[in-house]
């Protein structure tokens, strides 16, 4: 098999791709798929490749991209209005299609859930329309005058277009992403009919799940080749504790499955020039940190203290992430007298509320921001001393990079991509610079305030041993240039060598 190497340097045609995705930075955003869809498709771009972008006229998004030209309109099953196309530009001049379904898409927010955080009735119609117009063009069946040789999905919100593609024997490849495997968009039968799904899909090799159907499974069982964004997820996810229930389907498709690490965005999380911070600072330069710690106590309204140890967090507040392990290590931080706490992250309103109760309670050592702010997300990983991310389980995560990157040493679970990314420090790797955090083994509340108390001692001894732990983090590179390369690879694989149709085994 040829080398993504070889394949540049040969100057072989580089495939066309269709980049499908339900949010993408910095036009939408909820997680880290945005960020994802936001950075690769531009990686790709500089590597050569003919790029296009496909995501829902959100109203959020027309407003960024305007102006905005209107290339196609069609008609597509299970839905009985117009659908049009719009073309705008991305980052780069990329082509970015924007599927316009007023009576889908027209709705502002949060793409997927209402203002009490439930999800939009009409979800499984949404994507499903969603999926019909990118196979429309993948298929070149609308007026676009491209075809792409792949389309990459991402999440279960693409997820039926590895299906509907895979009845047509003149179809582009396809590449389906796990973003994170937990949701997986399942419905029952009635919006299986509803939604004019080939009868045929309603089957344990198909789209049925336990008497339901799955979105996400139109891209396990179809899709030429899986990814997923760590090499430690894409094991973790063939074990029932990670699999929810798919286990079994991603065994079968092993061969097909690819972990490949998520990059960052190395321009837009730069300490040296990230326009967000009080002082800019480098590797060669750490000094100015102190100024971003500063700023960000005097912002939280936490004590001024030079010397205090500030943890941050950023992220999600659900149980995923292990805010609730934070939490029960509350009064643990605040008796060790000399720690602080800023946290930044919206979610799960009880555990918001019981975090901003411990909050107003210590308005000195813990600060509770409860929304969404990239501008703090960004202060926070700069004015940091040290970086908490308990997720219980961690596709890759993408703060634990931004962490090193801004020298703030991240104490993490070892689980998914944080066990790709994070090294524990211990007293000889620490002075060779090979480790950039601290690592512990189980999701628990005592684990990880152990590995805080060895943070913590790290953190008292004299500052070279902070300052090599924190420039072992800064001069590691995460761009995404090595993954784009890989994912060129796979890209040429699965055109190179497609799946027959799960179906037709049967
Ligand atoms: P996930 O996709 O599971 O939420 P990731 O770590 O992969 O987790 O990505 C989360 C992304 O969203 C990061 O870029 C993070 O900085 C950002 N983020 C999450 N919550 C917030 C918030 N409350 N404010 C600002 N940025 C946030």
């Amino acid at each position: 098999m040829r080398s993504d190497n070889q394949f540049l340097e040969n100057g072989d045609a580089l495939p066309r791709i269709l980049f499908a995705a339900s949010e993408i930075q910095p036009l939408i955003k909820t997680g880290g798929l945005a960020d994802v869809a936001g950075s690769l498709p531009i990686a790709l771009h500089q590597l050569g490749v003919d790029v296009r972008l496909i995501l829902p006229a959100y109203p959020a998004v027309i407003e960024k991209l305007v102006p905005l030209q209107a290339l196609a309109s069609l008609r597509i099953p299970g839905w009985g209005g117009q659908v049009r196309i719009l073309q705008g530009s991305f980052k780069e001049d990329l082509p970015i299609y924007l599927v316009d379904i007023p009576g889908l898409f027209d709705r502002a927010g949060n793409p997927y859930v209402n203002a009490q955080g439930k999800d939009w009735k009409d979800n499984a119609d949404r994507f499903a329309a969603f999926a019909r117009v990118i196979v429309a063009i993948a298929l070149k069946q609308t007026s676009i005058d491209w075809r792409p040789d792949l389309v990459h999905c991402n999440d279960w919100q693409t997820g039926l277009v590895p299906a509907l593609l895979s009845q047509h024997s003149n179809r582009p490849a396809s590449v389906f992403t796990i973003h994170n495997l937990s949701y997986q968009g399942v419905y029952n039968h009635d919006t299986f009919r509803r939604l004019r799904l080939p009868p045929e899909f309603w089957s344990h090799h198909g789209l049925e799940f336990y008497e339901n159907f799955s979105f996400i499974k139109g891209g396990l069982a179809f899709a030429d080749r899986i990814t997923t964004v760590s090499p430690t997820y894409s094991r973790e996810i063939l074990t029932p504790e990670f699999g929810y229930g798919l286990e079994g389907l991603l065994n079968h498709r092993r061969p097909h499955l690819r972990g490949i690490l998520n990059g960052i965005d190395d321009q837009f999380w730069n300490p040296a020039s990230d326009p967000y911070l009080e002082a800019n600072y480098s590797a060669a330069d750490l000094a100015a940190k102190a100024t971003n710690k500063q700023a960000l106590q005097q912002t939280l309204g936490l004590t001024q203290d030079r010397d205090a140890m500030l943890l941050g967090h950023i992220g999600r507040t659900v149980p995923q992430k292990g805010c609730d392990l934070i939490l029960d290590v509350l009064p643990r931080l605040i008796e060790k007298g000399d720690m602080q706490l800023a946290l930044l992250g919206s979610g799960d309103p009880q555990l918001e509320n019981a975090l901003q109760e411990v909050a107003a309670r210590h308005p000195q050592r813990i600060a509770v921001h409860i929304g969404y702010d990239e501008e703090l997300a960004h202060r926070i990983e700069a004015g940091a001393d040290a970086f908490l991310m308990p997720s219980r389980y961690e596709p890759c995560g993408l703060n634990q990079m931004y962490s090193l990157r801004y020298g703030t040493p991240p104490i993490v679970h070892r689980t998914g991509g944080l066990a790709d990314t994070v090294t524990d420090a211990s007293a000889e790797n620490v002075m060779a610079e090979t480790a950039n955090g601290f690592v512990f083994e189980q999701p628990t509340a005592d684990a990880m305030w152990e590995a805080i108390e060895h943070a913590h001692a790290i953190f008292r001894r004299p500052p070279v041993w902070w300052e090599k732990l924190a420039r072992a983090g800064m001069g590691e590179d995460f761009s995404w240039q090595n993954s784009a390369r890989a994912y060129l690879e796979l890209y040429q694989q699965a055109i190179d060598e497609p799946l027959g149709n799960p179906l037709a085994k049967n």
